[in-house]
């Protein structure tokens, strides 16, 4: 895969030796067991997979380079680059300004952007409607647009189902940058609907039967369908598209469970006629990062730290995995570890920062999995491991660590 030029503040001299050295043994990607990182009285095992994805590579290269090439011109990012916060704030303190924040509330009026301003789009990407309102007003795009790869992919994805005339179902957040982004694609070309997880999935089932009516319909799923959609028509022929972040197991229960919906209603043998049987659309980052964390949390271990961003979907669902199996702890750098008894972490269903006493047991050694979400930076990783190796006294240092990964130990 393309190497990006990413701000070296970013890198972890510790993450990029094991990475290296992981790869090295197995360029496949077959072994998902995590790395074992013994200090001694704690073990740390670090998932095979985690950091910084190609589009969130792609993404900080663009805008770099832009806030590089364009000194004294004002840049604009339509909203957050990445769901991560040291990212967004290192690029506001080059200058760059945001015009939302991550749900779509305007925080700088659009009037004051002129033709001679840059806007980044950012990884999630954009709505039609905005990229038009750009276009109107004679801000070029197309060289600043960081939009991943593998976002368009849905998006072509939905318009090939759209083509065939079905109906497209996407599962996603329906508040998340991406899936507004993917609505609006999907709505130019087909009747859309979002749904955000199995629970909607069941109630959208119930319409499919056509057990409930319409005027549940646009009341259940309010802000979530594309204008004029009709749920007595278009629930006939759907294909799901998928936010490319989401829990890999939701993803295919919904696909088998709406799959099963349309057979039960229109007959095993017209199946074919009313559901477009099509892959997921996640993303590779996301399958590879939610396999390491299973690969991880196959070893015993004491409790799991996860790094990222609160408002990360793919940092979230990772935390969801680790939380079914031990005690789990999403921060978003070192700083939340307030000492080795307290840390103050982020509860994702309450959307809550809370503090936990106690949360190193006193065994010995200790084991703590690590892992990351596709846009925190390896750095923040490596001070995660700082910090918590520094609280277990006669054990191997940092250094010590990545020496032995650099020579082969
Ligand atoms: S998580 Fe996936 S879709 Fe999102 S920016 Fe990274 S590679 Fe692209």
């Amino acid at each position: 895969m393309k190497s990006f030029d990413v701000p070296i503040i970013y890198r972890s001299p510790l993450i990029s030796a094991i990475k290296k050295k992981r790869k090295e043994i197995d360029r496949m990607k077959k072994d998902f067991t995590p790395t074992l990182l013994d200090f001694g009285p704690v073990k740390i095992y670090l998932a095979r997979h985690f950091g910084f994805c190609y589009g969130v590579e792609n993404a900080i290269e663009i805008a770099f380079r832009t806030v590089e090439e364009n000194p004294g011109k004002k840049i604009y990012l339509l909203s957050e680059m990445i769901h991560n916060p040291q990212v967004n704030a290192d690029l506001a303190a080059h200058g760059v300004k945001f015009l939302q924040d991550t749900y779509g509330k305007q925080l700088i009026p659009l009037e004051e952007v002129t033709a001679d301003d840059i806007v980044l789009i950012p990884a999630f990407g954009t709505t039609l409607e905005m990229e038009k309102k750009l276009h109107e007003k004679g801000i070029q795009t197309e060289s600043y647009d960081t939009t991943c790869p593998f976002v368009e992919k849905v998006w072509n994805r939905s318009e090939s189902i759209a083509r065939k005339n079905f109906t497209v179902v996407i599962h996603g957040k329906p508040k998340h940058e991406e899936t507004r982004a993917t609505f609006s694609h999907a709505a130019a070309n087909a009747p859309s609907v979002v749904i955000r997880d199995m629970e909607e999935a069941i109630e959208l089932a119930a319409f499919i039967r056509q057990e409930r009516s319409v005027e549940e319909f646009y009341q259940r799923f309010h802000g979530q369908y594309s204008n004029g959609f009709d749920p007595s028509i278009h629930l006939d022929r759907i294909g799901v598209v998928n936010q490319t972040t989401m829990l890999a197991t939701d993803t295919q229960a919904i696909a088998d469970f709406l799959k099963k919906s349309m057979e039960s209603r229109f007959g095993s043998e017209n199946l074919a006629e009313h559901f477009a049987d099509t892959r997921d659309t996640l993303c590779y980052a996301t399958n590879d990062n939610q396999s390491a964390v299973n690969g991880m949390l196959e070893t015993p271990a004491d409790l799991a730290i996860v790094v990222g961003g609160y408002n990360s979907s793919n940092t979230s669902h990772l935390v969801e995995l680790c939380e079914e199996k031990l005690p789990t702890y999403f921060i978003n750098n070192e700083d939340k570890i307030l000492s080795d008894k307290d840390i103050l972490h982020y509860l994702f269903h309450s959307k809550q920062e809370v503090l936990t006493s106690n949360f190193l047991p006193a065994k010995r050694p200790l084991s703590i999995l690590i892992t990351s979400g596709a846009s925190c930076p390896d750095a923040l990783v490596e001070g995660v491991i700082r910090k918590v190796v520094g609280y277990f006294e006669g054990g191997r240092t940092v250094e010590e660590m990545i020496e032995s990964f650099m020579v082969g130990g």
